[in-house]
């Protein structure tokens, strides 16, 4: 029987909450299935941790992950603790040093689910978002002078390598390559920011002739905006910088319905240090404790760890499951304007599976 080892670092609020569901959800799964195995391993690491021990995780952290297949995430921040440390402390601090450069983010309206967008339904907006995850404006270089006075300055340098904006690059145009339309969309703002950003563009164009059967085309970030609302249907794969996609991801999780949906993958490709899987949203602290967090995000996360894992049959089937739950309208959580609990929907998409 083929073993796959998980580390399940749930992290804080209704990351907990997500992550036990996707966990149930994953182990009925693998039952179902009969050809693998999952074996978890629960890290309580996160802004509790943090409380007790001055550190989000411990200092062997990363050699505690490293020999694991997959992590699966739920998401940090609390309301009494900076976001810039619980953020840096976990997980940025897993993404760099394990190389995840490349950040996935697939979005669809599924069936059942109703989209902010007037006259927008399933197919009117299917989308992967690939964002440049270890650079650009998320480097981490800059710092801060005169602390407190009046000439205090800070400074937060946006990096751009060509090794970074050329593997990206690379796994952009092959994310497209392998969907229906090989179409990609380059997002840049090479208008305003005149290095970086010219550079991008001018990487693009190079690596673009690796693909003569994938079309593309660019976009500044602000016109992109208006296209994803105007023009859904006009998109296909996409690619932006750090920051750019960001905004643009969440954006697209509430065109597509709810920001409880959709997932990431943040991947090494290159399968030298485990890729992390989560959903996008974070802690949510509005509804923390409630019982009513959506976990078709975190669900959709444990699909797109299942393919990275080579379990695309086990994945197919979640999938279908996660299409069943959306469409129907009794296993809706309050965010999607139900009435539904975590613990139903999970039940439900078990039942489904
Ligand atoms: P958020 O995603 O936590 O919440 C935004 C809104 O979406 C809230 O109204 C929330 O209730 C709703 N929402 C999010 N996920 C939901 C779900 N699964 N089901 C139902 N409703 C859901 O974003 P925020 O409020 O900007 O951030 C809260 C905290 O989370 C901050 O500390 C922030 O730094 C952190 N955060 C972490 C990550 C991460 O770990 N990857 C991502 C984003 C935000
Ligand atoms: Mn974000």
């Amino acid at each position: 029987m083929r073993k796959h080892r998980i580390a399940a670092i749930p992290g804080d609020g209704i990351g907990k909450e997500v992550v036990a569901a996707g966990v149930e959800a994953l182990t009925a799964l693998a039952a179902l299935d009969g050809g693998f195995e999952l074996e978890f391993e629960h890290f309580d690491w996160g802004s509790d941790y943090y409380k007790g021990t001055g550190l989000m995780m411990p200092a062997d952290g990363l050699e505690k992950l490293k020999p694991f297949d997959a992590i699966y995430f739920g998401s940090v921040g609390a309301p009494d603790l900076p976001d810039h440390i619980t953020l840096w402390g976990l997980r940025l601090a897993i993404c760099q040093p394990f190389d995840q450069y490349a950040n996935v983010r697939p979005t669809r309206i599924l069936a059942g689910i109703e989209s902010p967008l007037r006259n927008a339904g399933v197919g009117d907006l299917d989308w992967v978002i690939v964002r440049e995850n270890t650079e650009g404006e998320y480097a981490g270089q800059g710092g801060r002078s005169h602390r407190g006075h009046p000439e205090e300055v800070a400074t937060e340098v946006a990096i751009f390598t060509r090794a970074g904006v050329r593997r990206i690059m690379r796994f952009a145009f092959q994310t497209a390559q392998a969907r229906p339309r090989k179409f990609l969309t380059v997002v840049t703002k090479s208008n305003a920011q005149r290095n970086g950003l010219v550079m991008w563009d001018e990487i693009a164009a190079e690596v673009a002739k690796e693909f003569p059967d994938v079309t593309w085309d660019k976009m500044l970030v602000d016109a992109m905006t208006v296209r994803m609302t105007m023009k859904p249907r006009s998109l296909d794969t996409i690619v932006a910088t750090n920051l750019h996609a960001d905004i643009l991801s969440d954006l697209a999780a509430a065109l597509a319905g709810s920001m409880g949906i959709a997932p990431t993958a943040n991947l090494n490709p290159e399968r030298q240090f485990p890729s992390m899987f989560e959903p996008i949203h974070g802690s949510a602290f509005d509804i923390t404790g409630m019982g009513i967090a959506n976990p078709i995000g975190t669900f959709w996360s444990g699909q797109m760890m299942l393919e990275h894992l080579g379990e695309q049959a086990a994945a197919d089937r979640l999938m279908r499951a996660i299409e069943t739950v959306a469409a129907n309208k009794a296993l809706h959580t309050p965010d999607l304007g139900g009435n539904a609990r975590t613990a139903d929907v999970t039940a439900g998409l078990i039942a489904a599976l």
